[in-house]
């Protein structure tokens, strides 16, 4: 009953107890952003738990961030009332897939121990591949055909899978081949891209039944946040371990088409073998659970899987995410019960009905209502704000996070998300000369500075001496005299030999090929790789990494160097050393920088957060900046070029995601002039301002951050090129679209009365007006 219900259930309302509760069976929670989604899944797996319906070890749970699965660890932590033991299967699809692959290794052709490239080896490795086919790099560039590799996997198609027209597409129809190319020598690398951490998984399960029957009874349950944004390789991944065979693992596979004959015709016709019993797998009956009725009529039994997701925030197609996947869930899992949420916890009125106006201008979408009980008086509208250019925007910014701070907000509930990562530059710039702590969240990072590379390659190569490209990027690093054709010597002779480089260097080292210096550099160069990897055994990891930095020259190399840059890099390489220390080995040290997603820097410092839209899913704070409302930069150039409708849906879909961040306080900013790679550009309001309804928006007052500008531009409007109005700058963009309410919005912050001719939507002086009254 309600009244004995245990704390974790209590606050929720009745749907999503209802998710929370029908444990058994597939289960879809469809529903807009903050309804709870995320919170019906953490509360669920503590419920499976508490219950004692499965292990920890027996739920599969997918985040889409590595931080979201770490907070969804803690808080089901504290629903439980206990530290929950290992849930080794919380993470990301990524994280998880290295799990499975580190197990299964050698059924994909590799040793346990491979390493994880990230792009700019898959890059540098392709352009070699490109080189030895001898085709022209600069015309067949590799960046665009590493990109054509990432696509086919986002798909789940090999080498063999790719269509026709894919393959000739590229370096005169050897695309396929170069495909091909590129994974043997992933093998001979015992290297896996980030692609195979799925793709691999799903190839081993699919040639290896048996395998795949092993996680068929491990995972009782499975749950995935964030569902609309699965691609079709994470699609196929679920379904492989969600959808069972109807047989029991006893009997063997039982042919389609009597299973089939068994889900149309009932009863009748089912063999004799498929008793109820033996139609459930004995990892389904759990405790007080006996099998729901009628299932065994069905054609696949399946598992326990709960889906969360919202249509509107599908943000990935761009990265081959298939908002299909969560609009077919119930024919893909027959018999699905399907939630709806709709009740808001985390905006205020004004923000929810900002963005709930917004994104109904998407044409393809389910639809849905949002109604939330966060309407108190004192709640602000959405603050829209105009700012001169973006120096200026970002000045403005933080004033208003001063302001706030004064008001004892703190800076961890403040978030600035832009929507391309250039945008952060101007931002960090101006937080640090005011003294503002910030972080950076999700990236280009830390891992990414060109020292912390060379470090981790010399890391890489002690813990998996098969590292070609590792060894290839620090082999003349510092400087030893080793050239090209040394270094071409090394790859012909581990090539012809068929072993790893470092091995070949051994080889050569000790050969009279080379001439004396060349062979003297590589001797000390195999002779400290053969001490370190003995090292390994018994020398703490993080010390061994010290070591290798101080004896490889690495140190003293930025020791030596006058740049300006030097002083920071030997502060990171001794942050990169600091840590190290948070792992029991450098393999897993390795292993996490190769996954990291999110940045872990100043995580208990009260910060600013800066991150891109993308990055932002699933989180909340109480006050967001979203700065850079732009024709051009977001909705973005790219989905305007496009011309189609889906480009600019997925766009505004990403605003909603932006605007459903904030809890309180919600401020938008558009410039008119900005630099885009170097060149100063005016540029329009962005069309997503004009969607936002008035009665939900105010402009904000002209601070004293950019009403200065004023007069010196003469009360003109902001915005060129729009509907006649900016003629003086014609040069500017045309506005596809018609006139903006907010072209004079910068220019009517004076109040001068110059502009007031025009206004292009009178309506916007109305909400003005309004707004005066109500302070
Ligand atoms: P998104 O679509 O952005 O991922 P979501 O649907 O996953 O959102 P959550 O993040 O789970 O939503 O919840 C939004 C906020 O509402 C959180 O702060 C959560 O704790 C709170 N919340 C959810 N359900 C309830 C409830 N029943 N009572 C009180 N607060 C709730
Ligand atoms: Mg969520």
């Amino acid at each position: 009953g309600h009244n004995n219900a245990p704390d974790y259930l209590k606050g929720l309302n009745p749907e999503q107890r209802l998710a929370v509760e029908t444990t058994e069976g597939p289960v879809l929670v469809l529903a807009g952003a903050g309804t709870g989604k995320t919170r019906v899944l953490t509360t669920r797996i503590a419920h499976i738990l508490a219950t004692g319906r499965a292990f920890p070890s027996q739920i599969l749970a997918v985040t889409f961030t590595n931080k979201a699965a770490r907070e969804m660890k803690q808080r089901i932590g504290l629903l439980v009332g206990e530290a929950v033991e290992g849930m080794p299967w919380l993470g990301t699809f990524h994280s998880i897939g290295v799990k499975l692959l580190r197990r299964h290794a050698e059924l994909a052709g590799l040793r346990s121990d491979f390493t994880i490239l990230d792009t700019d080896d898959v890059v540098r490795l392709i352009k070699q591949l490109i080189q030895a086919e001898g085709l022209d790099d600069k015309r067949w560039p590799a960046k665009q055909f590493a990109q054509m590799i990432d696509g086919w996997k986002n798909k789940g198609q090999g080498p063999v899978d790719i269509a026709e027209g894919d393959a000739r597409a590229f370096a005169n129809g050897k695309g396929r081949e170069l495909y091909k190319a590129y994974q043997e020598r992933l093998k001979t690398l015992n290297a896996c891209d980030f692609g195979d951490l799925l793709c691999h998984p799903i190839r081993i399960f699919r040639a290896n039944p048996d395998v795949l029957k092993e996680y068929h009874k491990r995972f009782k349950y499975i749950l995935v946040d964030e569902y609309q944004d699965t691609n079709t390789a994470q699609y196929m991944w679920l379904r492989l371990l969600a959808q069972r065979p109807q047989s029991s693992p006893l009997e063997g596979e039982v042919p389609a088409k009597r299973a089939e004959g068994v889900a149309a015709g009932g009863t009748a016709q089912s063999s004799n073998a498929s008793s109820t019993a033996a139609r459930t797998p004995p990892d389904r009956a759990s405790p007080g659970h006996p099998p729901l009725k009628g299932e065994g009529n069905q054609r696949h039994s399946t598992v326990n899987i709960c889906c969360v997701g919202d249509d509107d925030q599908s943000i990935y197609g761009w990265r081959g995410a298939e908002v299909d996947n969560i609009l077919r869930f119930d024919k893909d899992f027959p018999g699905a019960t399907i939630i709806r949420l709709e009740r808001n916890y985390r905006s205020t009125a004004h923000i929810l009905g900002a963005a709930s106006h917004l994104i109904a201008h998407n044409e393809g979408r389910f639809g849905k209502t949002l109604f939330t009980d966060r309407d108190e008086p004192e709640d602000g509208k959405v603050h829209v704000h105009a700012a001169w250019d973006s120096e200026e925007e970002a000045r403005a910014v933080g004033e208003t996070i001063e302001s706030y701070q004064r008001q004892q907000h703190n800076l961890n509930d403040m978030a600035i998300l832009v929507r391309a990562s250039f945008q952060m530059r101007e931002f960090e710039d101006r937080f640090v000369t005011l003294g503002l702590n910030y972080r950076v969240i999700g990236g280009p990072r830390f891992y990414e500075r060109l020292e912390i590379r060379d470090a981790m390659a010399f890391f890489r190569v002690v813990a998996q001496g098969a590292d070609d490209l590792a060894f290839e990027r620090i082999v003349n690093v510092p400087k030893r005299g080793l050239g090209e054709a040394t270094i071409r010597q090394i790859h012909d002779t581990a090539r012809a030999l068929r072993i790893p480089m470092l091995e070949a260097a051994a080889k050569l080292a000790e050969s009279d090929e080379l001439k004396p210096k060349p062979r003297a550099a590589l001797r000390e160069v195999s002779a400290n790789f053969e001490r370190w990897q003995k090292a390994l055994e018994n020398t703490p990891h993080t010390e061994l990494a010290e070591t290798i930095l101080e004896e490889s020259g690495y140190t003293d190399m930025w020791k030596n160097d006058r740049s300006v840059e030097a002083p920071g890099r030997l502060e990171n390489l001794k942050e990169l050393i600091r840590s190290m220390e948070e792992y029991e080995s450098l393999r897993s040290f390795l292993e996490h920088v190769a996954l990291v997603m999110d940045s872990e820097q100043n995580a208990e410092l009260d910060a600013v957060n800066i991150m891109t839209l993308h990055s932002a899913k699933g989180l909340e704070f109480e006050t967001v900046f979203l700065p850079g409302w732009e024709e051009g930069l977001f909705p973005h150039q790219r989905a305007l070029d496009e011309g189609g409708r889906s480009g600019l849906e997925e766009e505004r879909r990403l605003a909603y995601v932006g605007l459903t961040r904030a809890k309180k306080n919600l401020h938008l900013w558009f410039v008119s002039n900005r630099r885009i790679h170097g060149l100063w550009q005016s540029t329009i309001p962005s069309r997503f301002l004009d969607e936002l309804p008035e009665a939900h928006v105010e402009v904000a007052e002209s601070g004293n951050s950019y009403g200065g500008y004023g007069n010196s531009y003469g009360g003109g409007s902001f915005a060129p090129g729009r509907g006649g109005q900016g003629g003086s700058q014609g040069a500017g963009r045309q506005n596809p679209y018609g006139a903006s309410r907010f072209d004079n919005v910068g220019a009517g912050n004076e109040k001068s009365g110059a502009f007031s001719n025009s206004y292009a939507t009178p309506g916007w002086q109305r909400a003005q007006a309004n707004r005066t009254e109500a302070t």
